[in-house]
């Protein structure tokens, strides 16, 4: 640690889960300069998986899910009001009321926002819903406490599926809507989506794969239904767009750093990436937002939606937000990533998309515990368990040595004989709304260096 790193103005924009625990790290890191968070939310750092389950439930409410402070911070909150923009050269954070914030070293944590439905005239019609914020899932759940008639959910990624649970379980008619053939197929595959399938289908949701919603309906601006690209219709009261996330980097646009759709480009060690690819030693991001390279996965540029990433990636950066260039830590943790629906528990470790075959290692399908294991080119790259987390610790330590797979036995259940199929998992290059993470780099066999003798 250097001893005038430890010192000056740190400005963190984004307050919420990497915003936070960035925070306190730094003071646990020996910070003493002073500490600025910039969220354009107006509450304090709150936690979000729990809007799409307990609160949805109705088993608490959004109001009661503020993160627990760790420690003191000393820090001066500038909540309720948005970043516009960085001017680098002159290291100054432009929020939207004009005050213009100096810093000495700048955090990037602005995480992502619900991509909103894309027809604002429908997306304005009473009844349509988006879940990313704390007045998002009270609004939801206020309704839902009302009784719908049915509710459509457009999307079965994780968040969709977790909604579409939630409605199941309070005995709502659910109709869910997913462009793909599968629930969560974006996000860990086909072959997963299948057994997704006959779990939604057992629970009794209106599942329709393979179609996107055209148009929702609407009287006196109330929603009343939707058409689906099939042509079929339904009459819904709620409708909930879960059309995944949009990364908030609009601010950077004319910052000169590598900002844009897919997130901020940083190294290892949470440095960003200037639009020529240099690093900088002031720039650092962590969380939904980032993008960084990680060498279980080829060093491609991965983008993460997972809790435990914004966590683990905000304490490396605020680590290296005071340290100087040996004392410094790249983020190597292996992606974690958990959800509950339909009354299991889905964990997984690693990348699924990541992979060309998965094999059901453990466990079946039909007794609603499995353990599926994911490869690329031979090597285990991931795992997803239902109800079965406690065998995780086994599979990330596979991935993390480059474990041949498939995998050899090492469970009491382990399913011998299991043959590895194709994973199906969509193209990562293709920019998708299902998966909660993104490949963003080239696949190894698309490398476009060629070398030429005498070329
Ligand atoms: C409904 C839901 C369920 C989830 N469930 C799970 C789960 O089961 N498991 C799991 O691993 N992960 C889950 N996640 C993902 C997890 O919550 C995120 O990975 C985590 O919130 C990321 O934290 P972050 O701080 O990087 O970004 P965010 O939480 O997105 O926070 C970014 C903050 O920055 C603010 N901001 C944006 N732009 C600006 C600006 N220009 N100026 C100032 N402030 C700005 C935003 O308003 C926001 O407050 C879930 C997410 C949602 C929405």
């Amino acid at each position: 640690m250097s001893g005038d790193l430890r010192s000056g103005r740190i400005v963190i924009v984004g307050a919420s889960l990497a915003g936070l625990r960035a925070a306190e790290a730094l003071r646990d890191e020996g910070f003493t300069g002073s500490l600025t968070l910039v969220g354009d939310e107006p509450h304090l750092p709150y936690d979000r998986p729990p809007l799409s389950k307990q609160v949805l439930l109705g088993r608490a409410r959004a109001e009661e899910c503020g993160l627990p402070a760790r420690r003191a911070l000393q820090a001066r909150w500038r909540l309720g009001v948005g970043a516009v923009g960085v001017d680098t050269a002159g290291k100054r954070v432009l929020l939207a009321d004009g005050e213009q914030v100096p810093y000495d070293r700048l955090l990037i944590a602005t995480g992502t926002r619900a991509r909103p439905w894309p027809d604002p005239g429908e997306a304005a019609l009473d009844g349509v819903f988006t879940v990313r914020t704390v007045g998002d899932a009270s609004r939801l759940a206020e309704r839902l406490d009302a009784g719908p008639r049915r509710v459509l959910v457009i999307g079965a990624g994780f968040t969709g599926s977790e909604i579409a649970s939630a409605c199941r379980e309070r005995g709502l008619a659910v109709t869910v809507a997913e462009r793909g053939r599968a629930p969560l197929i974006g996000a860990l595959g086909g072959t997963v989506g299948a057994w997704a399938t006959k779990l939604q289908l057992a629970h009794g949701v209106d599942l329709r794969c393979g179609v996107t919603v055209s148009a929702l309906k609407g009287e006196n601006g109330r929603l009343t239904g939707a058409e689906f690209s099939d042509g079929s219709r339904i009459d819904a009261d709620v409708a909930v767009v879960a059309l995944g996330a949009v990364r908030n980097t609009e601010w950077l646009a004319d910052s000169g750093l590598a900002a844009g759709p897919r997130g901020v480009a940083c190294d290892a060690g949470c440095r960003v990436f200037d639009m020529y690819g240099i690093v900088s030693d002031d720039v650092f991001v962590a969380g939904d937002v980032a993008r960084f390279p990680h060498p279980l996965f080829e060093y491609q540029l991965i983008a993460l939606e997972h809790w435990g990433n914004a966590v683990a990636q905000a304490e490396v950066a605020a680590h290296n937000m005071v340290s100087s260039g040996p004392h410094r830590r790249p983020h190597l943790s292996v992606p974690a990533f958990w959800s509950s629906q339909f009354g299991l528990n889905i964990k997984s470790v690693g990348v699924p998309t990541f992979s060309d075959q998965v094999v059901i290692a453990q466990g079946a399908p039909e007794e609603r515990r499995l353990v599926a294991v994911y490869g690329y080119r031979g090597r285990v790259t991931a795992a997803v368990a239902v109800n079965r987390a406690k065998w995780l610790e086994h599979y990330q330590r596979l991935i993390e040595t480059a474990a041949p797979f498939p995998p050899g036995p090492g469970a009491a259940d382990f399913v011998d004989g299991s043959e590895p199929v194709p994973s199906d998992v969509p193209d990562p290059r293709v920019l998708s709304h299902g998966p909660t993470v993104a490949l963003t780099g080239h696949l190894p066999d698309r490398r476009l260096t060629l070398l030429r003798p005498g070329g």
